[in-house]
């Protein structure tokens, strides 16, 4: 009856990638068009939200071409009354899955909208988590966006990568707007507001720059770790910062450690910066992980059982970033091979993307490679000696053991010649606490890993 869907259809796929519209369109079809009421049926209702969200206006036009009249578009999910529509015989190539992964997740990380305040609108406080990895982080930021420029001014919110920086600034930034319309905010990351200000002085607009940044109620720079050793515009964020500061607008600053542990920065501007206190994210842990899993979900409109959340959260243990990943990951290839995420699972198609999975290593190499990276023969790193570095050696070897390869304490004891397991279980506990704070350390252990892997 609705062969026009197919010429519909035809009109959209000459319009997108091919991988789009394969993984948008190709099993949608048309329930009705009666009054200019058109039902679309699709998938499931992360496809419904994709396909409002990105696709409403090409489909309108599609149809209007095709002599149909819209005066509005309805989604249905079809997938129901069709549960075995991608049977299991259906042979998916890990290629193609591959392929229309990389569209998928670029798909679902794309940022909606990004305005002259460089702020990010999918960046929100209400689908930011809060655990015991950001709660007093999150406490800060709502007292901000209470009352900018007092309390917490500077904010200084530091923490490894892909734990939530970005997004709880941005959250911020977008919570004052929503506040209060006519505040001024920029956010930017440092990297941009050097080029923008060598830009600026080259064009001899160096007086713009300024005043652009010194009309600010709200400065929210992102990524300080990158701030370079240049003197003159450290200087200019120095002052720029001082002259905010005086006029109590909000500082907001994010970086992967603390002012003192980057080298380049000068010693006044550091501790400025921490002045008014420096908040942490930290890793999160398992009851967190499932929390923000559990609320992708719930945001994404998908139905993914309590198990399958629990075995993601326990198997990704880097940071949010690649659980987000992972969870996409398997919901794509949980719908393209028509199981769900658990039956997927459990069927032992997912193999998280752990390095010792992807790249296979012994623990001889990695205790050999941990000790030629301090300088050390094998010998001595494994040896009694309780001297500061070649113990702080051994302990980075345990701890590496143990997170590449989850090796039991008593195994690794082997591996690196201690006698009992406790003195493992002390050593790969010392290394998590230091890793908190140490980020000198943390820069040497993935330097490590990258010579055992590279
Ligand atoms: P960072 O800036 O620290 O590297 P991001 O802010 O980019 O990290 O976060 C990485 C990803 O994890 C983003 O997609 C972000 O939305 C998500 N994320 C981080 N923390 C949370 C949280 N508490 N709740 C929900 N999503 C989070
Ligand atoms: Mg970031």
């Amino acid at each position: 009856m609705f062969d026009v869907w197919k010429n519909v259809l035809a009109e959209i796929e000459q319009k997108i990638s091919p991988a789009n519209y394969s993984t948008w369109f190709a099993e949608t079809s048309l329930l009705s068009t009666e009054n200019g009421e058109i039902k679309i049926g699709v998938k499931n209702s992360f496809h419904i939200k994709q396909l409002k969200t990105r696709y409403l206006d090409l489909i309108t036009s599609a149809l209007k071409n095709n002599n149909i009249t819209v005066n509005n578009i309805a989604f249905e999910i079809q997938s129901l009354n069709k549960p075995k529509k991608y049977s299991r015989e259906i042979v998916v190539t890990d290629e193609l899955l591959k392929t229309r992964l990389k569209t998928f997740q670029k798909t679902s990380q794309e940022p909606t909208t990004t305005k002259h305040t460089g702020l990010n609108e999918k960046y929100t406080l209400a689908n930011f988590v809060v655990g015991s990895n950001n709660d007093l982080a999150v406490s800060a930021a709502k007292s901000i966006i209470d009352a900018p420029g007092t309390r917490f001014n500077p904010f200084f919110l530091y923490g490894g990568p892909g734990l939530g920086k970005t997004h709880l600034v941005q959250a911020i930034g977008n919570e004052l707007l929503a506040r209060n319309p006519d505040i001024k905010i920029l956010y930017t990351p440092i990297a941009d507001f050097y080029s923008d200000f060598i830009d600026a002085v080259r064009n001899g607009k160096g007086k713009e720059f300024n005043r652009k940044f010194r009309k600010l109620d709200c400065l929210i720079i992102d990524d300080f770790q990158f701030i370079m050793n240049k003197e003159q515009s450290q200087e200019e964020f120095f002052n720029i910062f001082n002259d905010l500061y005086q006029l109590n607008k909000q500082i907001i600053v994010t970086s992967d450690r603390l002012p003192s542990q980057i080298k380049s920065v000068d010693e006044r501007l550091a501790s400025r910066l921490t002045w008014a206190g420096a908040f942490d994210l930290q890793l999160p842990k398992f009851e967190d992980k499932c929390a923000i899993l559990r609320t992708k979900a719930e945001l994404m409109g998908y139905e993914i059982e309590p198990e399958a959340i629990e075995y993601i959260a326990e198997n990704v243990n880097t940071n949010i970033r690649d659980l987000e990943s992972e969870f996409s990951t398997i919901i794509f290839t949980s719908e393209v091979r028509g199981l769900t995420p658990l039956e997927l699972i459990n069927k032992g198609s997912v193999s998280i993307n752990r390095p010792s999975k992807l790249r296979p290593t012994s623990p001889k190499q990695i205790v050999e490679k941990v000790a030629k990276y301090y300088n050390l023969s094998v010998k001595e790193m494994c040896s009694k000696s309780r001297v500061a570095n070649i113990k702080t050696a051994r302990q980075v070897a345990m701890f590496i053991l143990s997170k590449e390869l989850t090796l039991s304490t008593n195994k690794i004891a082997n591996e690196v010649g201690v006698k009992d397991h406790t003195t493992v279980m002390h050593g790969i506990k010392k290394i998590e606490t230091d890793l908190k704070l140490n980020f000198t350390l943390r820069d040497q252990i993935e330097e490590i890993k990258e010579k055992i892997y590279g």
